[in-house]
């Protein structure tokens, strides 16, 4: 068997909601890492004027994850939540059959990153649901604070609920630091790098520099990754077995196919079926912008 390959993957820039953002998730060449089937590393920013302000809008076949490096945002959905998140934590909505949700930030910074887990088959039309992580495990490695978001690492374990097998991990130094971690060879892996710079080993790979701005892709195979750093930084590492079937993205929705997506839509927008209770309580536009987000019209969508 030949060796593992990683490929480095350039982000796309955008802005979510009045917050600039990078999406590395889906790519091209890279729809998914294991089940995490979006990307965005949104800020660091000094927010201007209202600040993010995103308005009532549908998810459905997903689990929304959101974990905040620095400033606030206060989540609300459809089923009656309301929570700010703050740095160190994650906030987790699995949509399931449907749900809606509201995010605006307090204040004037904002640094997090923002990622959607596609569900299994099995989980994917559940009831929605909304949990709040305000505590993770955090250990110390090599001058790195690695705090385990998501599955197994070190002998720790998240709290957080998936439903495949998955890995999120972020890790911080405040100067030099110098780690090597064990990989499961069964996962592939995406390092993104959210500030300063790191110097990236995986087995027999030759180092090579990260920066912000794109992620570095690992295919299945690589058993141990070592990150080196000469001043503050800040990473991201996930991972996970590879999906069997990628899944559809389009919009705010994850599905199976193009008719599915159209249906999600039309019941968004109509207020029916599984979104006939997607009203969320409590929002007001700080942007003087609309009251919810109206899917677009769903084009001809070919199964990916
Ligand atoms: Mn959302």
């Amino acid at each position: 068997m030949s060796a593992p390959r990683w490929i480095r993957l350039a982000g796309r820039a955008g802005d979510v909601g009045g917050l600039p953002i990078v999406r590395a998730l889906p790519h091209r060449e890279r729809r998914t890492i294991g089940a995490w089937c979006f990307l965005d590393h949104a800020g660091p920013a000094l927010l201007q004027g209202h600040g993010m302000d995103v308005p009532p809008h549908p998810h459905t076949g997903l689990q929304t994850f959101s974990w905040m490096i620095d400033g606030e945002v206060l989540h609300r959905d459809s089923l009656g939540h309301e929570q700010v998140l703050r740095p160190g934590q994650v906030n987790l909505m699995t949509a399931g059959r449907g749900i809606a949700h509201s995010e605006q930030s307090l204040g004037d910074r904002l640094h997090l990153a923002q990622l959607w887990i596609a569900l299994p088959d099995e989980q994917r039309f559940c009831a929605p649901a909304f949990e709040h992580f305000p505590v993770l495990p955090v250990m110390d490695r090599g001058g790195f604070s690695l705090t385990l978001l998501v599955g197994e690492l070190l002998g720790a374990r998240s709290p957080v609920t998936v439903h495949s097998p998955l890995l999120g991990a972020d890790l911080a130094c405040a100067g030099a630091a110098d780690s090597v971690l064990p990989l499961q060879a069964g996962f592939e892996h995406g390092l993104m790098v959210l500030e300063g710079a790191l110097e990236v080993e995986a087995d027999e790979q030759p180092a090579e520099r990260l920066a912000p701005g794109s992620l570095l892709a690992l295919e299945p195979g690589f058993q141990r990754l070592r990150l080196r750093a000469d001043a503050p930084a800040r990473a991201l590492l996930l991972g996970g077995e590879p999906l069997a079937q990628t899944p559809l993205l389009w919009w705010n929705f994850v599905g199976r196919t193009g008719e599915e997506i159209a249906g999600f839509a039309q019941q968004w927008n109509s207020l029916s079926g599984d979104f006939a209770d997607a009203a969320v309580p409590g929002y007001t536009s700080s942007s003087g912008g609309a009251e919810r987000l109206l899917s677009p019209e769903v084009p001809a969508l070919r199964t990916p």
